[in-house]
């Protein structure tokens, strides 16, 4: 049906373009530009604007699986100065994307300059496209081109392209940043200085943060989960421990991580992530030395103190399993 009013469109376009002069076409295009807000499926999800300091925005997504709540399951900021916005991390849809760009607009009239991305996974970054087609800046980190030409990120699409239709549907499509980042560095926009800092392969193959410095606002990626249970994947768990370990908090007055609510006490804000990686860094690491199979460590292991948080059921087995591997596969580095 979709690919039928697709097949449409495109010979209605080359028949004008076969039998119209200029100015027509000139008025299509027109019309496209306005219908932006439009043309992507709309979202019934509850998005409130929250305001944590004098410049900072976000919106918060509902923890869950990817597919709970249209996708909206992660954060996204923006940062309104003079001379523009600076958005982070553009949410798991187009629709939601589409959503947020009107929620600025309620805030501000500047228009949207940056958007920089804190990783490459879908439920942050099939938002891109809506932010391209308004001309901002698209930076994110280095690993992204390796994940966007990856065999994963096409599968991954076309799972939700099906699991979240229509607002993941076959015009939903990966967006190549402008801008990658491989270290840390420092930009103003009007009159207000970022840090952009860049991790590494922490979370995903390529993860950074961003300080907005005036308001001392942290926005951590996926590098630190609130209250729910952090998706390893891929991860190096060791690195991201050790990232998280060192990852500098004092002073910050507030940090908003990619999932969860923002928190006014970074520190134990991080405390979570950090508990939960060295727990199965700790138990998993003991199995392996005794030479014990997965499936029993897995069993015997005491999971009390993270088994009541949200998306323990699905994700704790398979990052104790993901973890389980990596930590193999450092011994024999080793
Ligand atoms: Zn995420």
């Amino acid at each position: 049906m979709l690919t039928c009013n697709k097949q449409l469109r495109l010979a209605s376009t080359l028949f004008a373009l076969m039998f119209f002069s200029t100015p027509l076409l000139a008025e299509t295009a027109t019309e496209t530009s306005q219908s932006t807000t439009t043309k992507y499926a709309p979202t019934s999800v509850d998005m409130e604007v929250k305001k944590v300091s004098e410049h900072v925005y976000y919106v918060e997504g509902v923890p869950g699986i990817a597919t709970d709540n249209e996708g909206f399951i992660s954060n996204a900021g923006f940062i309104v100065t003079d001379d523009g916005v600076v958005v982070f991390d553009s949410l798991g849809t187009p629709s939601l994307a589409n959503k947020l760009i009107q929620k600025i607009k309620s805030v501000t009239d500047q228009p949207i300059k940056k958007v920089i991305v804190s990783h490459f996974h879908a439920d942050h970054i099939y938002g891109l496209q809506v932010f391209e087609e308004l001309g901002a800046e698209i930076i994110a980190p280095y690993g992204a081109q390796k994940y966007i030409q990856s065999e994963a990120a096409a599968s991954r699409l076309e799972e939700r392209q099906f699991s979240l239709e229509p607002w993941v549907n076959e015009d939903t499509h990966l967006v190549l940043p402008d801008t990658t980042v491989e270290k840390s560095n420092t930009f103003k926009l009007g009159g207000i200085t970022f840090t952009i800092n860049y991790m590494g392969k922490a979370h995903s193959d390529g993860d950074l943060t961003l300080l907005v410095e005036p308001d001392k606002v942290l926005f951590s990626g996926d590098i630190i989960f609130e209250g729910r249970i952090p998706f390893v994947g891929s991860a190096d768990s060791k690195k991201w421990l050790d990232t998280l370990t060192r990852l500098e908090t004092g002073g910050l007055s507030v940090l908003i991580p990619g999932h969860g609510p923002a928190s006014n006490n970074p520190k134990e804000t991080i405390s979570l992530t950090r508990r939960y990686l060295a727990y199965l860094r700790k138990v998993l690491g003991e199995g392996i030395e005794d030479l014990t199979p997965f499936e029993e460590v897995y069993a015997d292991a005491d999971w009390s103190e993270f088994k009541d948080l949200p998306a323990f059921s699905e994700g704790n087995r398979i990052n104790a399993y993901q973890v389980y591997l990596s930590m193999e596969a450092e011994l024999l580095e080793q």
